[in-house]
């Protein structure tokens, strides 16, 4: 991949958060690229530090995180060492759809005073007039299929249904996602069913803008379906990635098989076990690899040395002791 066709960089980067009494490290060295056009998804148990990665990408981690180290490029700029170039970003390439679309909304304020806030950052440098961002506001209604528009505009977050709350959210997303789309869990609050439709509606404007997605879900069907790539992660730890269906199919490190045979399945009348123990208390994360306390294949080096992910196959990547570069190709063999 040339660094031409690279959108979004993040250089092995680390989080923690502060409390008054303990340092949180989250994020252990996550390293990952997005090119133009194409779609990532990430995939892990909630606590994992998806969520802190897509808030570090677009600088908006709470007082308490801080990014101790690593870097983050869009089009090869780091976002973390120039404000001025983030800002620029924020504003005309990355959108992002928030989980909880009525955290995200203001209840003081109508859906058309959300929609001019954001419109009136985004093109703050083309001298337009209200009602030509009350058209712009409009027409980003329209887009994500909202009926009655002129109602919308003018109500306030309570007086609207989940779905269309969160079509709002999506609007307010497209307002500034000319190039990059970062959606997390875009459907968690939401009715069983009207996920399905805001997921497709994601799917046709992501497909109709040619924009380059991260998408966060525990949806697999989807990840399935929307994502050329997929990013496993653990414990604040990318610890598989490559072509999502492979790896969905075939994955190779225990964490991803044990997800992926506890997820629920229509076509199977029992429920899956689940992995037994909890995710890292990250005041303390155990050493060396960060599963190796609920792995059932620890062996000693697991305690003391992290794995680095190393190619196992074309495009399949994953960090585990039970796998060896000399294992390339053996997709599928190991455990
Ligand atoms: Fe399990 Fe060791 Fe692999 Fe970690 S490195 S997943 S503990 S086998």
């Amino acid at each position: 991949m040339s660094e031409i066709e690279t959108l979004l960089e993040v250089k092995d980067l680390y989080v923690n958060y502060k409390s008054y009494w303990y340092i949180y490290k989250v994020l252990n060295g996550v390293s990952l690229k997005i090119s133009k056009g194409e779609k990532i998804g990430i995939l892990g148990e909630s606590g994992a530090g998806k969520t802190t990665l897509l808030k570090s990408i677009l600088g908006i981690l709470p007082p308490q995180g801080r990014i101790v180290k690593g870097d983050i490029l869009y089009k090869g700029r780091s976002l973390i060492h120039d404000k001025k170039y983030l800002n620029e970003v924020r504003r005309s390439s990355i959108g992002m759809i928030f989980q909880d679309p009525l955290a995200s909304l203001n209840p003081v304020f109508t859906v058309k005073e959300h929609l001019l806030d954001v419109l009136k950052v985004v093109y703050k440098d083309h001298n337009y007039k209200e009602s030509d961002l009350i058209s712009i506001a409009t027409e980003l209604l329209k887009e994500v299929m909202l009926p009655d528009v002129e109602r919308v505009l003018n109500s306030y977050p309570f007086q609207l249904s989940g779905g269309m709350r969160q079509r709002v959210v999506i609007a307010m997303a497209l307002a500034s996602a000319k190039e990059l789309l970062l959606a997390d869990e875009p459907t968690t609050n939401l009715d069983v069913t009207i996920q399905d439709q805001i997921l497709r509606l994601i799917e046709r404007l992501v497909n109709e803008k040619n924009l380059s997605l991260i998408l966060v879900s525990h949806a697999l069907g989807l990840l399935f379906r929307m994502v050329n790539t997929l990013y496993v992660m653990y414990g604040g730890e990318i610890i598989e990635y490559g072509d999502a269906r492979k790896i969905l199919k075939e994955p190779l490190h225990p964490y991803t098989k044990m997800l992926l045979i506890s997820a629920p399945r229509l076509t199977s009348s029992k429920i899956g076990e689940g992995i037994k123990g909890n995710p890292p208390d990250y005041r303390n994360p155990p050493s060396g690899c960060r599963f190796h306390p609920r792995c059932p294949f620890a062996m000693d080096i697991c305690k003391k040395e992290k794995p680095k992910l190393i190619r196992i196959g074309p495009d399949h990547y994953v960090a585990c002791h039970l796998y060896s570069t000399s294992d390339l190709e053996k997709t599928g063999s190991g455990i």
